[in-house]
């Protein structure tokens, strides 16, 4: 069996814990919060959580001790998919809620740098603010991110750009990128046969929901209201090739944010009202 005990948060003794609150520099911390729900009839209901997670897990591998992952929070935010059999949704008050209690209890034990990992694009503004609450409540380096370039490409949108063999369009859910993601890292688990091309959100001047381009507003309708399939993509020109591609690039990117996020420093508050 894999040794993990140096980067699985929950793999640790007490003691052992103890120490690593002690390392110079110390770890960062990474709360990875997922979802469950449809990807269409080629992806299983797991998809968000299985790239979260299989990339997360692989930073960590290759960090040398640099990086804890925490068990994944499974579910998230997904009202909106609630139309497509198996989803499971909890109340965003619930979700900051519980998000922030993680983080915060990881820093009330001493850790200084928490990354919430997001990896299901309704959660980020959930992310954020929880990632938020614990920076006004404890006054530690706590952050949001995530690894799923269909939930935001900024880490490689080059790469992504680079791969992309469909049009306007392809990549946003279940599509493009997510199924040759899910080619690289549990090709089992794909049906390439049942895969369809559904790019039924609309393309407006002011919204859009293409990568790389940005919206002018954010706006998230009841996904059965689109999608027939629960796609909006193209996953028929995925591949296992370009999910690699893909991958070691997130892998080896998101590793260098990680030790970038290990060396901010915590700046003392001044109260000006002296
Ligand atoms: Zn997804």
């Amino acid at each position: 069996m894999e040794d993990k005990s140096i980067w699985q948060y929950d793999g640790m003794t007490w003691p052992e814990m103890r120490d690593t609150l002690l390392r110079i520099p110390q770890p960062v911390v990474a709360i990875p919060f997922g979802t469950v729900e449809d990807h269409g009839p080629h992806l299983p209901l797991s998809t968000d959580n299985d790239i979260l997670m299989g990339t997360l897990n692989e930073v960590a591998r290759r960090s040398q001790g640099d990086l804890l992952v925490t068990p994944l929070i499974p579910f998230g935010l997904d009202e909106h998919h609630m139309d497509f059999p198996g989803t499971i949704s909890i109340e965003l008050e619930i979700c900051l809620a519980y998000v922030s209690q993680v983080a915060i209890s990881i820093a009330r034990h001493g850790f200084t740098h928490i990354l919430i990992v997001n990896g299901h694009g309704s959660n980020q503004p959930v992310a954020d603010l929880a990632a938020r609450k614990c920076v006004l409540a404890e006054g530690i380096i706590c952050a949001s991110t995530t690894v799923n370039a269909a939930v935001d490409p900024v880490l490689v949108r080059d790469v992504v750009e680079e791969q992309r063999k469909g049009g306007p369009g392809s990549i946003a859910h279940a599509g493009e990128y997510e199924t040759s993601m899910m080619l690289h890292l549990a090709p089992a688990l794909v049906h390439m046969e049942k895969a369809t091309r559904d790019i039924g959100q609309l393309k407006l001047k002011y919204f859009n929901w293409d990568h790389p381009e940005p919206s002018a507003f954010s706006w998230q309708d009841y996904w059965s209201r689109f999608t027939k399939d629960g796609i909006c993509g193209d996953p028929t020109v995925a591949s296992a090739e370009s999910g690699k591609v893909i991958f070691e690039a997130t892998v080896t990117r998101f590793l260098e944010l990680v030790r970038e996020f290990q060396t901010i420093p915590i700046r003392d508050r001044v109260d000006h009202h002296k």
